[in-house]
């Protein structure tokens, strides 16, 4: 099948929708998804978004960004991020984000590494209220067509320029229930390939969580693009820095792992070993906590250490943190009146395909945005609710760039 567009998008996350709205309305974008429209990562962002909160804030915020990156960072991205963020903002609220507020003004949360509270969030679900409401948005487009479970195998390349991609179908892999993927049902016959030529390809398929036994990304997210970028010879960076997230609840059982928000901890929650002493500072960057709990249960022998959200009012756990406290309550944990197992699991990769502050690659007409590209926001670790700032960031700055 051939398949004619003037854009490409592969990845239906926060990335891949806010360039598909970004990019001029004449243009003819075509959208794929390895899964259904639903199940990107976006959607599960629990903390929040973090935003610039006023001109004294820019050094701090500028300051924990490259601390937490252990100085690694792109100085130029982080500072094109940080100023870009109160547009970003701005944007999502006009198209229809709601972010928790008091008497008409913004509430902001707090977690690892930030000097001050600058996270805006909805309830624990603001990766939903994000991703749902751009989705939103971008089904009401014309210029938009949509093709679910559709992977990119490929992407084709003319005189060292991209002139789009190849992609199959595959609903026999992924269309299962918990998104697990049915392999045994993978059919043997040769897939009919679609050829997807396009004036200009943007990469926006995500991380590489489903490359690891425990992980709190969805299963089918497996760095195909990085993959593929690989093969052909694009230029990549720091494939060896990977995020672990210290907090995501402990299960014995196998698939995707359940992650305990850091703004908990931001909000007062304490991390107990097994005699049920504290025994790091909660706040500290993720690489610094998670070191601190892989040695706790080195020491014990446990598969886990414990978190305690007594420290938080009930009301304030019931309103703030509805969805943990559900699923916590569906495992057998009530968080309001007692400890729960976490363990740490990947979550999230600070590498992948190198790209410019444009957003583009080292191949010409490919740009490559979201968790999927390095530009170098992130540095050696992230700093917390830094990644779906940094998405629509440098997907708005690829969007303006293909316009022009
Ligand atoms: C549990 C959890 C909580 C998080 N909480 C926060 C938070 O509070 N704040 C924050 O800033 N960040 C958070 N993050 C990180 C953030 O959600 C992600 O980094 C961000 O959403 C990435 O967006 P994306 O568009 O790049 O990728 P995704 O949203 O993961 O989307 C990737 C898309 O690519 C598609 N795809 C993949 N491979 C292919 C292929 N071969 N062909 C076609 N399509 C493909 C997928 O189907 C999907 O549509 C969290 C992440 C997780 C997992």
């Amino acid at each position: 099948m051939e398949i004619y567009a003037d854009i490409v998008i592969v990845g239906s996350g926060v990335a891949g929708l806010y360039s598909a709205l970004k990019l001029p309305k004449d243009k003819k974008i075509v959208m794929l998804t390895k899964s259904d429209v639903e199940s990107s990562d976006s959607f599960l962002a629990q903390g929040g978004i973090c935003v610039q909160r006023d001109e004294e804030d820019y050094e701090s915020y500028f300051e924990d960004t490259m601390k937490a990156g252990h100085y690694e960072n792109r100085k130029e991205s982080v500072d094109i991020m940080i100023r870009g963020s109160g547009a970003v903002i701005q944007d999502l609220v006009r198209y229809g984000v709601r972010f928790e507020q008091e008497n008409g003004k913004f509430l902001y949360t707090r977690e690892g590494a930030h000097s001050r509270p600058r996270i805006l969030f909805h309830e624990d679900i603001t990766g939903k209220e994000i991703t749902s409401t751009l989705l939103q948005r971008v089904k009401e487009l014309s210029n938009v067509t949509i093709y679910e479970y559709t992977a990119m195998t490929d992407i084709m390349e003319q005189d060292g320029v991209c002139t789009g991609i190849l992609a199959e179908d595959v609903s026999d892999i992924w269309k299962a229930e918990e998104n697990l993927p049915l392999i045994q049902s993978k059919k043997e016959h040769k897939k009919e390939q679609i050829r997807i030529h396009a004036d200009y390809t943007i990469l926006a398929s995500g991380g590489i969580g489903g490359k690891y036994q425990h992980s709190t990304n969805f299963p089918h997210l497996t760095g195909d693009a990085v993959e593929i970028a690989k093969i052909h010879g694009i230029r990549l960076e720091h494939l060896d820095y990977v995020q672990i997230h210290p907090t995501t609840l402990y299960s014995p059982k196998p698939g995707r792992r359940f992650l305990i928000s850091e703004s908990v901890r931001g909000e007062g929650a304490v991390l107990l070993n097994h005699k049920k002493e504290r025994f790091v500072d909660e706040l500290l960057p993720r690489d610094v906590v998670t070191q601190a709990i892989y040695e706790q249960m080195e020491e014990s022998g446990m598969d886990h250490v414990w978190l305690s959200m007594k420290p938080i009012p009930r009301e304030k756990i019931l309103k703030h943190f509805p969805n943990i406290y559900q699923h916590c309550l569906e495992e057998g944990y009530d968080v309001t009146k007692e400890c729960i197992p976490v363990v740490p699991a990947q979550h999230y990769f600070m590498g992948g395909i190198w790209v410019d502050s444009d957003s583009r690659t080292s191949t010409e007409r490919l740009y490559a945005v979201g968790e999927t590209s390095c530009n170098g926001v992130h540095g050696a670790n992230r700093l917390a609710s830094n990644s779906l700032l940094e998405s629509l960031v440098f997907a708005g700055r690829a969007a303006k760039k293909i316009g022009e």
